[in-house]
């Protein structure tokens, strides 16, 4: 049986973007969209595996410690699941762009980590997996990882840019929610 999963980046998809060259640093900070929950729960129901991979140069700034940052996953993930479990694993690359961390995006390296961890080699994995993102990074990681790539517009990019993008996602969205209705709506087993 073919295995599907969505990968989702964090700020812009899931919370709210910090803005540009800013960060989420404090549980105060980290503004979870309102359908963010539910919209996971509904990939679940679909069977898809669901993956966080977020880029946190934060840390390596020190902005904010590498515990902060687990509490604040800890945080996020309990106000996410709601008792349940929904996220099968949150992966972060906390380097600056300059120190040039193999697992940094826009490289698919904590991609390719995540389907090690759970079993699943890149050739099992169904045709519609996703990497839902709001920047073009996390379209070009998508990309390099043989995912279909989503851009949402409720983070850093905004349509008006469009014809700017280096790079072109398959699929624009307005935000996870509608990401996840089209999702949900067109199975390919
Ligand atoms: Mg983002
Ligand atoms: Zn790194």
């Amino acid at each position: 049986m073919s295995k599907k999963i969505v990968f989702l980046d964090r700020d812009g998809v899931i919370n709210e973007y910090p803005g540009d060259g800013l960060y989420v640093l404090s549980k105060e900070q980290l503004r979870v969209f309102p359908y963010a929950g539910e919209s996971i729960r509904r990939l679940k129901e679909a069977g898809y595996l669901v993956y966080i991979i977020s880029n946190q140069a934060c840390v390596s700034k020190g902005l904010i410690s590498v515990e902060a940052l687990k509490d604040m996953t800890g945080y996020l993930l309990s106000s996410l699941e709601q008792g349940q479990e929904l996220i099968d694993g949150v992966y972060y690359c906390t380097h600056r762009e300059e120190e040039n961390c193999p697992y940094r995006k826009p490289s698919p390296a904590l991609i390719l980590e995540a389907l090690r961890t759970c079993g699943i080699s890149k050739d099992e994995l169904n045709s519609s997996s996703f990497f839902i993102g709001d920047s073009l990074r996390d379209v070009k990681a998508a990309k390099a990882a043989n995912l279909k790539s989503i851009i949402v517009l409720s983070g850093r990019e905004s349509i008006e840019r469009k014809d700017s993008w280096e790079v072109k996602p398959d699929y624009i969205f307005k935000d996870l929610k509608e990401a996840v209705d089209f999702i949900v709506k067109n199975p390919k087993d």
